[in-house]
């Protein structure tokens, strides 16, 4: 309970206080300074590129949803008594935040598209092209507008219509225009959200932990690919003792036999709405 009441308030300040310092710099003002050293930068297309709203405000939007996310850990924190593994991580996450390090977002459309946005991990030296030096994230704005790919060859066009059949005509495939099949990300702060928390050294699919990002994205925030069950079972687990005890072979033990990491990954799949 002492652990959860101050990182509620911790993440609370960080929001209530992001925007203390601010001020825009560079060429047509493409870079946004906030507080605690973070900066926004080229991300006017943020977050669906190509949307029909004004691409002028995304810098701002981006810092409106980072200010959020901070809120909604905040709130998240205080309802759950999450198990001090993931409080521990969530303790990292607070320390990379509010340190003087220079904390980086940037946008790019077109770049990744497997992903909707990479984060930086602390153990690589060199990041992967367009990513900034670590703590950084890079997001495909044009992935997150749900969007065909902006550069496609005949090879790319021919295996998109294979892959959707009679479903999708040959004049439908306009590379960066929106995808008929594919839907816009609903929840952008909780992609923000997700990508920081890789800062701490989490990754995607370990083998002796449940997926701590996905799981503290999925409880603390909200999906319109989840019920509320769903939801709610991602907090559970984030409490659950045995899933996060540090003995590692009981552990494993206790996710095998639960066939907790079959669970978890149906929980991502309705989230990518596979
Ligand atoms: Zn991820």
């Amino acid at each position: 309970m002492f652990i959860s009441s101050i990182q509620a308030k911790d993440f609370r300040f960080l929001s209530e206080s992001l925007f203390d310092i601010y001020s825009t710099q560079g060429e047509e003002e493409s870079t946004l300074l906030l507080n605690y050293n973070f900066q926004i930068n080229k991300c006017e297309t943020y977050p669906y590129f190509r949307s029909i709203n004004p691409e002028t405000e995304g810098n701002f939007i981006l810092a409106k949803n980072l200010k959020a996310s901070f809120r909604k850990i905040s709130h998240c924190v205080e309802k759950n008594e999450f198990h001090p593994f993931v409080f521990n991580t969530l303790n990292e996450l607070y320390h990379i935040l509010q340190s003087d390090q220079i904390k980086t977002l940037t946008c790019n459309y077109g770049v990744t598209h497997s992903y909707f946005a990479v984060a930086s991990d602390p153990e690589t030296i060199q990041q992967r092209p367009g990513l900034p030096s670590h703590p950084s994230v890079l997001f495909d704005t044009n992935r997150m507008a749900g969007n065909f790919r902006v550069h496609m060859d005949e090879e790319d066009i021919k295996n998109t219509l294979l892959f959707f059949g009679a479903r999708l005509n040959r004049q439908d495939i306009i590379p960066g225009m929106p995808h008929p099949f594919r839907k816009r990300i609903g929840n952008p702060t909780s992609l923000v959200f997700h990508e920081m928390f890789h800062w701490t050294g989490h990754s995607h699919y370990p083998k002796d932990n449940l997926d701590i990002v996905y799981l503290t994205q999925f409880c603390c925030f909200s999906h319109s690919e989840h019920s509320s069950q769903q939801k709610e079972r991602a907090c559970e687990l984030l409490r659950d003792k045995s899933a996060w005890q540090k003995d590692l072979s009981q552990r494993k033990a206790y996710i095998k036999r639960n066939l907790l990491h079959k669970e978890v990954q149906s929980l991502i799949d309705a989230y990518h709405n596979q």
